[in-house]
């Protein structure tokens, strides 16, 4: 089921928290959703669930509006909200038993899919304590099995692994990864290194605008950033080797990594490659070039450069 935004704008007071942003997600798309504090990401997905009424825009999510067919909508989502609300004096048998019930699953339905949900968010061993009993990895995973129970379409994950541990945040990603496999999925995050490993496309927001579209390579080739080229460079004395590099007309700023090693960094200037030069270089003084290898820009780089002002 796809996910279509056109022209959403929500304003808050005369504040835009989502200002005319526009964009597709595709059955079997798992997209990152990333932006500073603020950007807008919450807002919109309150808006795809309809918990949220938006100022202007129109959302579908298959052929259904958000402003005609909420309901539907709601019966083809999967909602993971920040901060992962949830009943916490109640079981996790239970709390999912009446999570199935609020969708309107038939009861033997609500019991089979509580027994799929338990063994896919690996949930065996702690299904009859009560949930704040459970620790916060637990619980994250009892959301996302809240979320999931009546096999929606789309799944909406606000912060998905926020505040669990490096273990916790490999196995609720895999999971992701797993499930989204069929279904369309939007995930929002911080964490840089978790969009690129769990999605299939990222989307940057930044003051409720658009500022990015694509695959983490595509974002990292539009970055404005410098050619950045490692080289390690044997058979010449080390200072000499340095001001040498320096002295080359493509390059910005030179660097030792490593003093024993003759390893240097070298940042070429604007849309200039040093590679060349640094491979001439050696030649005609006899020097021996062991490693040269072309760091690509950062995807923090990339964040960096799209979201501050
Ligand atoms: P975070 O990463 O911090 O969760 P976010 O990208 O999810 O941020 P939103 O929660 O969508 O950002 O907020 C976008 C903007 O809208 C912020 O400036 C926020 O203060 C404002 N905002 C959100 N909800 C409300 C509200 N109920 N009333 C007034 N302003 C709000």
């Amino acid at each position: 089921m796809n996910i279509l935004v056109e022209h959403l704008t929500k304003i808050y007071g005369t504040q835009p928290a989502v200002d005319d942003i526009s964009f597709e997600v595709r059955t079997g798309e798992i997209l990152g959703f990333l932006g500073p504090n603020g950007a807008g990401k919450t807002t919109t997905m309150k808006a795809i669930t309809t918990f949220l009424e938006p100022s202007g825009g129109e959302i579908k999510v298959g052929d259904f509006s958000i402003h005609t067919q909420p309901q539907e909508i709601r019966k083809n989502i999967g909602y993971l909200p920040e901060n992962n609300p949830l009943y916490n004096e109640m079981p996790v048998v239970d709390y999912l038993y009446f999570a199935g019930a609020m969708h309107e699953l038939p009861k033997d339905k609500i019991n089979e899919r509580i027994i799929h949900m338990i063994s896919i968010c690996g949930l065996e061993g702690e299904k009859h304590k009560k949930i704040s009993e459970l620790s916060k990895g637990y619980k994250q995973r009892v959301g996302l099995a809240q979320a999931l129970i009546h096999d929606p379409a789309v799944l909406i994950l606000d912060e998905p692994t926020s505040g669990l541990d490096p273990n916790q945040i490999i196995e609720i990603r895999d999971l992701i990864r797993r499930i989204g496999k069929k279904k369309t999925v939007i995930l929002s995050s911080h964490i840089l290194a978790e969009v690129e490993a769990t999605c299939d496309r990222i989307l940057i927001i930044n003051k409720g605008k658009i500022v990015a579209d694509g695959t983490a390579d595509e974002l990292r080739k539009k970055s404005k950033g410098n050619e950045i080229i490692n080289v390690t460079i044997e058979d010449g004395d080390k200072n000499t080797i340095f001001e040498a590099l320096k002295s080359l007309e493509t390059v910005g700023l030179v660097d030792f990594i490593d003093h024993k090693e003759n390893a240097f960094e070298i940042q070429s200037l604007p849309e200039l490659s040093s590679r060349r030069n640094v491979f001439n270089l050696c030649i005609s003084r006899g020097w021996v070039l062991t490693e040269m290898k072309v760091t690509e820009a950062k995807l923090e780089d990339v964040f960096r450069e799209l979201t501050i002002s």
